[in-house]
């Protein structure tokens, strides 16, 4: 028999990862932002998570994000859209997230934009942008990635806040580092004084040590916090 999987231990051990990978890559202690990847996840799993004192939690299916935001009112959980936007949902995004992470199209910015209620604080974003250089896993090309930020940042509904990016997965972190490196150095060359994108949202379960050598304020973590899913 195995132990029953513990939320409250997974989360301890991923953020002793994190804060390792810190040291390790002389990042500043505290400055990568672990975000929760929730989604297939109930409402008591995420209450598991949020009473060991974790915060941001990041869905993908719209219809079942919003159904747990509507049932867990807690004012100190932030919730994160990290899936793939469709048009006719980006007014349940606009409505019920604080931060948009994948946004990779212009037409979603606008809309997010326009939708997005009067009495709450712009929607953060991240533009997701596509650095794999073998196989796409969304995001617009890094060549398109300078005008679609200065467009974006232009949305009154909008706050640009950095870039985000899904590589394909590798196997070594030399190779899990490539892209994340790219994403990095795109970043530098964008940022300006008027416009820093501080946010770098890079890194899951198998390769946040990487991302965090790179430079990553935000990993993603679902499978290490919450064990195994079967959605794919
Ligand atoms: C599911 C998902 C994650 C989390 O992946 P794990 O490997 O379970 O940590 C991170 N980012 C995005 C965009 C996802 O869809």
């Amino acid at each position: 028999m195995s132990e029953p999987f513990s939320i409250p231990q997974h989360l301890d051990q991923v953020r002793r990862r994190i804060a390792d990978a810190e040291l390790r890559f002389a990042r500043t202690p505290g400055s990568v932002r672990l975000l929760a990847v929730s989604k297939t996840r109930s409402a008591d799993e995420i209450l598991a998570a949020n009473a060991h004192g974790q915060r941001c939690f990041g869905e993908s299916y719209i219809q079942e994000a919003v159904d747990k935001i509507a049932a867990i009112t807690r004012a100190d959980i932030e919730w994160h859209f990290i899936g793939r936007i469709q048009s006719n949902k980006t007014r349940l995004i606009a409505e019920n997230f604080a931060w948009v992470h994948g946004l990779d199209s212009l037409k979603h910015a606008r809309r997010l934009s326009d939708q997005r209620p009067e009495g709450l604080p712009p929607l953060k974003v991240c533009l997701q942008v596509n650095v794999d250089l073998a196989r796409s896993k969304g995001g617009i090309e890094m060549a398109d990635a300078e005008a679609a930020a200065k467009e974006i940042a232009a949305l009154p509904g909008l706050s640009l806040e950095g870039l985000m990016t899904l590589p394909s997965w590798r196997e070594s972190i030399e190779a899990q580092r490539a892209p994340f490196a790219r994403l990095r150095q795109l970043r530098d060359r964008l940022a300006t004084p008027e416009l820093p994108l501080p946010t770098l949202s890079m890194g899951m379960s198998g390769d946040l040590e990487a991302a965090i050598a790179e430079g990553a304020t935000t990993v993603r973590i679902g499978t290490a916090v919450f064990g195994p899913r079967n959605d794919s």
